[in-house]
Order: C-alpha cells, then structure tokens, then sequence
C-alpha cells in the first residue's frame, strides 16, 4: 500500500506517468490526486453542443447517432464520419484513412461517449477532426473496478491536454486510489465535529470517485477549509510571535505636544476618530509593536489620527516617519500637516511654541542642499515627522530614533518597502497603515491577517454629501455642454473644479495604452475592440481652454510634469490661483482642496469602481456640496453603465468595494490590495468564502494561544512550516 508521497510511475506505471508529468509536473501521488475535477458530468446529462465555438479545446459528453464509411479509391482520402449530438445541436467527428474505419466498431449509434479534441468548422459544419473519445461501457460489457469507473454515475472532467485527456486522468486516481493506505488526518477531530468537514481519506476520495453532488461538494468544502486554516494558522502564529516582539513603549504624555494639539483643533473629531485614536495610544503604550491596518471612507479624516498617534510618539521621545505612494501626496502631507501644527511644528524658529517639533519632507527630487538638510533633520532627530515617499527607504536614510511608521494608502506599496523602512528602527517600530480603498473582509482577513484594523465609518459633521450622475454622452450630447456650463457656474461662485481624464497625452499612445490595459488587466471589463483611445489631459486641455472652458484658468496635472511642476500646480489650485485642474488619476488619492465642488470624469467607463470613488472623493471636503459627473459614451444597459449607475446610486465605500471585487477575476482579487500577487488558492474563493475564512481564522487563533508551536499537532505543524517558507504566501503580510 502507498501514501501520498508514493512515486507516480511506481504506482500507475511509467507509461501512464510519463504524460502526466510531462503535462502537469506530476510526480507524485498527491500531485495527482490534488489535481482536481473542473466539474462533473451526468451520464445521460449530454453535453449542449450548439454551444461550442470554433477553436475551443472541448470535452463533451454526447450519443452517436450515425456513423457512415466513405470509401474511396485512393484509401488515404477515405473518411469515417460520425455524427453525436441531440437535438441540441450536432457535432461531426471526422477520421481519415480506410485503416481508421475500426472506430466505427465502437462508435456505435446509441452509444454515449466522452469525445475531446479542437472544435473546426469545414463547409459550415463543427466537427473533431481526429478525436479522442471514450466510449461509456453498459454494466454488463465489464467487470470489476473497470465497471465502477465506466458505469459511474457522475463522470469527473478533468483540467486535460492532449498528452493527458481527461479519462486517462480518471483511469490514473482510480488506480492511485485504489492503492492508498488510509490518510491519517492532520485537522484535529474537534474541529472537524464543530464544522460538520468530512474527514481527509474521505474527501479525496468523493473528489474523485463522487456518488453524489452533494459529496463532491463536501470533499470541496473540507479542501477549502484546509486552505483556509492553512493560511490562518500561518497568520496567527506571525501574530503571535510579532506580539511577543519587544519595542519601546510610546505612552501618552501630559503637557506634551498631543495636548497641545488637541487644544488648537478647530473642529471637534468624529466619535470614530476619538475611538481609533484611543485604540492607537493603547497600542503605542505598549512595549510589543503595534500593528494596526486604518480604513477609513475617502474624507473620512485618517490624517488626524495618524497625526495625533506621531505626536503621541514624539511626546515620548522617538520620530515618526509617513510614507506616501506620490510625491504630490507626500508634499501635500507635509504642508498639510505644518499648517494643522502651526507654531507646534516650528521647533527652534521665530515664532515656534514650547513644545514643539519640526516636519521634513523628503523625496526623490529634492535637490542636493535641500536633501542633505532632510536627511540631516532625520538624522539627528530635529524632525520628529520626516513625510516621504519609497525614498525615504533608501538605505542612507537614518533616524535618531524612529518609532512610528505610517503608510499611507496601502495599495500603492509594497509589503517589502515597508519592512525595509521598518528595519530603520533599533527595535521594531510600531506600525500604522492607512487604507481609503475599503478592503473586503476576506481579503483583510488573508492578507493583512496578521494586522489588526480599524474602521473610520463616519464623515467628519457637516460634510456636504457628493451628489454624483451619470452624463450619457452618446444618447444626450447636450448633457456634456451642461456640464461645462456647471464648471462655469461653480467657478463664477468662487469654487474650484477638476476634469478627469484617463490618458495623459497622444504622444506615446503606444506606450501609454499598453500601460492603460496593464493597469486595467485586473477589470473583466467587456470586449470593445473597436472603441477609439480614452480621451488625454493634453488634448482636452487644448480643447476646453478654447471652447466650453475659455477664460477660465485652467491647468494640467499629470505623471509626465517633473515634480516641481505638479507641486507648483498643486499649490496654485490649492491657493485658488487656478479654477480647473485637468488631470489624470494622480489625483485619485489623498489631494485635498475644500474649495473644490465639482469633479467631470471623462471616459468614467475606462475607470473601476473603486477609482471613481476615490475620484470623487476630491470634491465636497469643504462646507460646499461636491457634484461629481461621470460622462460616457457607454450604451445604456451595457455592463460599463451598470457600474456607473451603481457608483452614482451609492455613497457607500464598502459596499463599492464589495462590487469592485465582483468585477474583477477570481485570481486578481489580492491585486485590490497588493497588485501583482496572486492567491494561489485552488478550492478558496475570497469572493464567496467570507463566512468559512471567519470560521478558520478563529479556530486557528484559538489553537495557536494555547500552543504556539503546534506541538499537539506535529502535522499541522510541518503543513504551517511549509507554507510559511513557500513563495506563494509571499503575498501574506511578513508581519
Ligand atoms: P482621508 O481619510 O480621506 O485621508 P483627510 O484626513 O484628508 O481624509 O480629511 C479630510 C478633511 O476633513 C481634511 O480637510 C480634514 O482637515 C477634515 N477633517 C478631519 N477630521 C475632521 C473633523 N473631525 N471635523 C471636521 N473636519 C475634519
Ligand atoms: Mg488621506
């Protein structure tokens, strides 16, 4: 008898191996049997070949209905033509070559087979040419196992290619399973019981030799729960070890800067924010590092609480560094967050308070005298914020004493940057990241499992809601001149405008297009091959300052101006020496301006969900209700209008972000939170599996408090071993 490590060629022979590993890298018996049914067919439940398209790699389950010999003189031309199929639709196999006329003695009229190969047309008819085909054998033609496999009910399809059709593939397992020694389980029973999981023996064997739906689902359900607590076990002890992790305690100090602050704030917090903001202090007055994830609806008022936990941690004597994804959005920071301290930020300076500190911004650009100055206040620990983009994590740059980390729109950065920035620190520092693209449950629960969160629901009071419509641009062309004319009239009142468009220029379309659809790769977005390329920041600035927006002060912001330049635009719209910015996504977070109301998306069908939600989050963050017009050329009740009208019927981030993840492929739904990084779950589904991945998480969170290491359990202990080493848990946080 064998295990799951048995050698694949030992056990179904080397004949049968060879394809198998050839096609999938099988080698051992475990790699096959992991290797699971796509789906399963009912005999008599034929497949619906009116279905099928030309140049489709297919498998079907269909009867023979007629099989005719076409001789021929010249016995190469001659054919065998069988036709299968129902009144669903027929398909033709074709044969060539008097000596292939020995398929007719199994294709029989009546007979039902699995028949595999390439969908063709030829004079208008589908066919296989050539196919592969296993005929389903009634009861009595066979004995024995032979019978149980070709007799059974429900027949597995298997990911297949043409080394390894996907019957040969049931003939492998059968023989495989018919072999193996009973698995003993690694899932302590306990959980099992509590979880109604059919044990693991049991489960692969209904995966694969299922006499039920029903069962096959259990053997699904028990792999996905072994998914799930696989990597919720992983996540629970990198908790529990970063939680015994010692750093320096950071409690809250009287007299210090925070009360200072406190006592400056024009406006009072949100109850969220008063809540969060004692969690953070909590945290920081411990000595283990705090690990803490912040989501919070666009404008909901993250900087504060950021800034409020810094000052806590300069109170008691360290420094806080905050990262941003760009540099517009580190220098905004920075300004932002001197002019909330005031005096309290001019340490040293005419004018500067007792208690104060200083904030330093430091980017890529900065030019030499300006960067030696930054990287000697973060040095020496004069500047207890230092605001930076990734190149604060170059190597050069040292604190005195660094405490904090806060990052700033999480999705923009990678999980390596983050622990190169921590490792600036003597001990590890506490850690704080900000998120305003909502992060669906499961995915907070996979990839940030070892984070803790917090949520900021509320909007700060008296935050004008963000009215938001859909401008058809196609059925009423007059609704685009009505929007021009709303820009105008909201300048004419003194407010400020942005016109968002998803291109920056018709130079380098090339480039910029393929960078567009890598960005976009993520979007099951419908196939519209013929659609003219999304409108650019350049030509509809040259379009608008001498058409619908004439007279009007009116400026670009995009990727390709240097840093100097997007800064200076920044601050002139930010100073009201601009009226209308037009700008691509650089825009999409964090940017800040009150006096801006209303937001004209162009092409707002070229945007996912979440992008035109944190689009529109730039306007109404004043006293002034925000409009935000999101103009398309998308036919009404297409998918792209759909999304569009939900974004315009809800205000609500997390529900969007729901929807958002719905849109996009099962693989990339880790992409709305780190880009780039698949799942690498087979069974799990982030979409659908919220309630399961709950479940697991606190059965593996209970089981590691009261045994860290695992020792009751020494083969859940080897699997948690090898996940944490393999490479595709890399996209798991390294806490
Ligand atoms: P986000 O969560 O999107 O980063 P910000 O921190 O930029 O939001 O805050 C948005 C705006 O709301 C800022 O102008 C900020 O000063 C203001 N704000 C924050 N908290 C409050 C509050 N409690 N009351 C009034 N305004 C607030
Ligand atoms: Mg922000």
């Amino acid at each position: 008898m064998i295990d799951l490590d048995a050698r694949l060629d030992s056990v179904i022979g080397d004949r049968t191996a060879k394809p198998l590993q050839k096609a999938f890298g099988m080698q051992t018996v475990g790699d096959l049997l992991r290797h699971r049914p796509r789906r399963l067919l009912e005999r008599g439940e034929l497949t619906n070949l009116s279905e099928l398209r030309v140049d489709d790699e297919v498998t079907v389950l269909a009867a023979v209905l007629s099989a005719r010999e076409i001789s021929h003189w010249d016995r190469k031309k001659a054919r065998l033509q069988v036709i299968i199929g129902d009144e669903t639709g027929r398909l033709e196999l074709i044969f060539f070559g008097a000596r292939s006329f020995y398929h007719a003695k199994e294709l029989v009229p009546g007979r039902q087979g699995l028949f595999a190969g390439k969908v063709s047309e030829f004079r208008g008819t589908r066919q296989l040419a050539h196919p592969e085909y296993m005929v389903l054998k009634e009861g009595d033609e066979l004995a024995g196992a032979e019978a149980d496999m070709y007799s059974a009910k429900l027949i597995p399809i298997y990911p297949a290619s043409k080394e390894a059709r996907s019957w040969v593939i049931t003939r492998a397992v059968w023989l495989a399973l018919s072999q193996l020694d009973e698995l003993t389980d690694p899932l302590p029973i306990e959980i099992r019981a509590r979880h109604g999981l059919i044990g693991l023996d049991a489960a692969y064997r209904a995966m694969h030799q299922p006499e039920s739906r029903a069962a096959w689902g259990s053997a699904w359900r028990r792999f996905k729960w072994d998914e799930a607590f696989g990597v919720q076990l992983v996540l629970a002890q990198r908790r529990h070890a970063s939680a015994a992790n010692p750093a320096l305690a950071r409690p809250a100090k009287h007299g210090g800067l925070l009360e200072a602050f406190d006592a400056q704030l024009p406006f009072e917090l949100t109850e969220g924010q008063v809540e969060v903001g004692e969690e953070l202090a909590a945290e920081l007055a411990q000595p283990h590092p705090m690990q803490r994830l912040l989501q919070g609806e666009v404008g909901s008022g993250k900087t504060i609480v950021a800034l409020r936990a810094m000052l806590q941690v300069i109170d008691a004597g360290g420094q806080a560094a905050l990262l941003a994804p760009t540099e517009v959005l580190a220098s905004q920071h920075a300004r932002t967050i001197e002019s909330m301290l005031g005096p309290l930020a001019r340490a040293g300076q005419l004018g500067g308070a007792d208690v104060a500190t200083r904030v330093t911004l430091l980017t890529g650009s900065l030019a030499a005298a300006p960067r030696r100055k930054a990287l000697l206040e973060a040095a020496s620990g004069e500047a207890g914020i230092v605001v930076g983009t990734h190149a604060l994590i170059q190597e050069h740059v040292q604190f005195a004493d660094l405490g904090l980390v806060v990052v700033d729109e999480q999705h923009r950065f990678g999980v390596e940057q983050r622990d190169a920035l921590r490792g600036k620190a003597a001990q590890p520092p506490h850690l704080l990241v900000m998120t305003a693209t909502p992060i669906p449950r499961t995915v907070a629960m996979t990839v940030f499992g070892d984070l803790e969160t917090s949520t900021l629901r509320q909007l700060p009071k008296g935050r004008a809601p963000i009215a938001t419509s859909v401008v058809p641009v196609a059925e009423k062309p007059a609704w685009l001149d009505r929007a021009w004319q709303r820009i105008r009239e909201e300048v004419a009142n003194g407010r400020q405008a942005y016109v968002v468009c998803p291109r920056i220029g018709s130079s380098e379309l090339k480039d910029e297009m393929a960078q567009f659809e890598a960005d976009m790769a993520d979007y099951d977005f419908e196939q519209e091959p013929s659609r003219r390329p999304p409108l650019a920041v350049v030509d509809m600035l040259e379009i608008l300052s001498s058409g619908p927006l004439q007279g009007l002060r009116v400026a670009p912001l995009h990727g390709r101006l240097t840093s100097d330049e997007k800064d200076r635009t920044m601050l002139d719209f930010a100073a009201g020496r601009l009226d209308v910015l037009i700008a691509t996504t650089v825009i999409e977070v964090g940017v800040d301006v009150p006096n801006a109301s209303v937001m004209a998306i162009l092409d707002a069908d070229r945007f996912g969900v979440s992008q035109l939600h944190q689009l529109r989050g730039r306007v109404g963050r004043g006293g002034h209700p925000g409009l935000c017009l999101l103009a398309t050329e998308s036919p009404q009740g297409s998918k792209a209008r759909e999304r569009l009208d939900a974004v315009a019927a809800t205000a609500d981030g997390f529900e969007l972000a729901r929807l958002d993840v719905e849109q996009r492929r099962e693989g990339d739904v880790l992409g709305v939170a780190q880009s780039g990084k698949y799942s690498g779950f087979e069974f799990l589904s982030l979409l659908r599996d919220e309630e399961l991945i709950g479940q697991a998480r606190a059965e593996a969170t209970t089981l590691v408090a009261g045994d860290p290491y695992l020792a009751a359990h020494p083969l859940l202990a080897a699997q948690a071993a090898v996940l944490n080493a393999d490479d595709r848990t890399d996209f798991l946080d390294k806490g």
